[in-house]
């Protein structure tokens, strides 16, 4: 089934959205870009007739109810932006009256799926060394299905629309699909929207394909960085793993961050990149600081050459150059992970550097596609996004699907 063919008059539909926004110390949303991109499902259902019963995550509260993650602190927003007061239920799981009173044309949000363990799955407070774990995990395994039967039971029928969390197999992601009929399930038009981007990138690959990866490390990027050899031209590393790359080769990398683990696995790259002819792009000069701030001094020295006391937190005036360079001509981009501490706003150039070829690339007919959470934040930083080809709303989901990964919240829609 799909959305656009499913007419939800007279229905109740169960939203799995994310509404993970980030928010400052007063409870105010900073970035709002995930309710957006919600809006076109939440809105098609309303104008259908339906209504609309809200659910999501925020941040990790590790199944303990924590009121800093309370999505209370987003319904004058959500109701704002859907031009309907959202009604509240504080909790997630008795929240059966509430639903069954909702008329056409309403809106209920459900509290924070995560205030319990049940959502992810996972036994809470046993660690899993413990010999009790096992059985705690097959225990937890069956108040899931409980969990997600529950949040089933309110609603017709269920719409995910939550790519950011597609990669996880949770009772509201994947678990509760089971709940309904092929007919009553379907994926939301942000989630169309995003498998497209992906299949644009994986099944339509123009060539020269250039895949920027950055952020702190190595480990968490390996996998798509290995799948990613077999199928782009130019492939940079940068942000905080060229240092893991400088010491790796012999450099001298002062206190910049590193994964000294992960030593061989950045020669392993190396020799797999020369191998299979794509081009590694990797910081050859950097900008160092005396400490990590904003204000540090800094100066110009090259990424395995860096002083004691120095660390390299953003990419040197060559290195952008040579980034550029290997954008610059290409026909499909995709870029995860910034290339320096761009929160700050000294150290924000070797992005910079990046989002503006891929904005020329863009205009000049390249397929770009920027995923995860600080990139999205570089780009709007910068004022670009309107300048590139899709805005992804995951981060690990859109890496996993790149890699070709069946994510679960699909699987469990499509039946694959
Ligand atoms: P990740 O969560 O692995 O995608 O990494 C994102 C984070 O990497 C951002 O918060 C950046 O500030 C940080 N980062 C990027 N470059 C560096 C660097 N050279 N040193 C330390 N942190 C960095």
């Amino acid at each position: 089934m799909t959305i656009d063919q499913f007419n939800f008059a007279g229905k109740k539909a169960i939203v799995r959205v994310d509404f993970n926004v980030p928010l400052d110390e007063n409870g105010k949303i900073t970035d709002d870009t995930r309710i957006r991109g919600a809006l076109p499902t939440l809105k098609k259902i309303l104008n259908d007739g339906g209504s609309v019963i809200i659910m999501s995550h925020m941040g990790k509260p590790k199944g303990k109810v924590n009121p800093k993650l309370s999505l209370s602190q987003i319904v004058d927003a959500v109701s704002e932006k859907l031009g309907v007061k959202v009604q509240f239920a504080p909790d997630c799981a008795k929240a059966g009256a509430a639903a069954a009173a909702l008329k056409p044309g309403e809106v209920l949000l459900l509290e924070n799926l995560r205030f319990y363990g049940e959502e992810e799955g996972k036994p809470v407070g046993i660690e899993k060394d413990d010999p009790a774990y096992e059985d705690a995990k097959k225990a937890m395994k069956a108040a899931q299905k409980e969990f997600a039967k529950t949040l089933a039971s309110y609603a017709d029928c269920y719409v995910n629309d939550a790519f950011g969390t597609a990669h996880r197999k949770h009772a509201s992601t994947a678990v509760i699909a089971d709940y309904f009929d092929a007919d009553h399930k379907m994926l939301g038009y942000l989630m169309e929207k995003e498998v497209q981007a992906v299949d644009n990138v994986l099944s339509n690959i123009k060539h020269p394909f250039t895949a920027i990866m950055g952020g702190s490390k190595v480990s968490t990027k390996i996998g798509i960085i290995e799948n990613l050899m077999d199928k782009v031209d130019n492939l940079i590393l940068c942000g905080g793993m060229t240092y893991t790359f400088a010491k790796a080769q012999g450099g001298h990398i002062g206190n910049s961050i590193c994964e000294d683990d992960k030593l061989d696995l950045a020669l392993d790259i190396i020799a797999k990149a020369k191998a299979k002819g794509v081009n590694l792009v990797l910081g050859t000069d950097c900008v160092a600081a005396d400490r990590f701030a904003n204000d540090a001094n800094t100066q110009i020295v090259p990424a395995n050459n860096i002083p004691d006391g120095w660390e390299g937190l953003d990419a040197g005036p060559e290195t952008r150059k040579a980034f550029a360079a290997a954008i610059e001509g290409a026909k499909t981009i995709l870029w995860n992970g910034p290339a320096g501490v761009f929160e700050f706003d000294n150290f924000t150039d070797g992005s910079r550097a990046i989002a503006e070829a891929i904005a020329k690339a863009t205009a000049a007919g390249a397929f770009s596609l920027i995923g995860g959470g600080d990139s999205v934040a570089c780009i709007n930083k910068f004022g670009m996004a309107d300048k590139v080809s899709y805005i992804s709303t995951g981060g690990g989901a859109l890496l996993e699907a790149i890699e070709g990964k069946v994510l679960p919240g699909i699987a469990a829609i499509k039946g694959e």
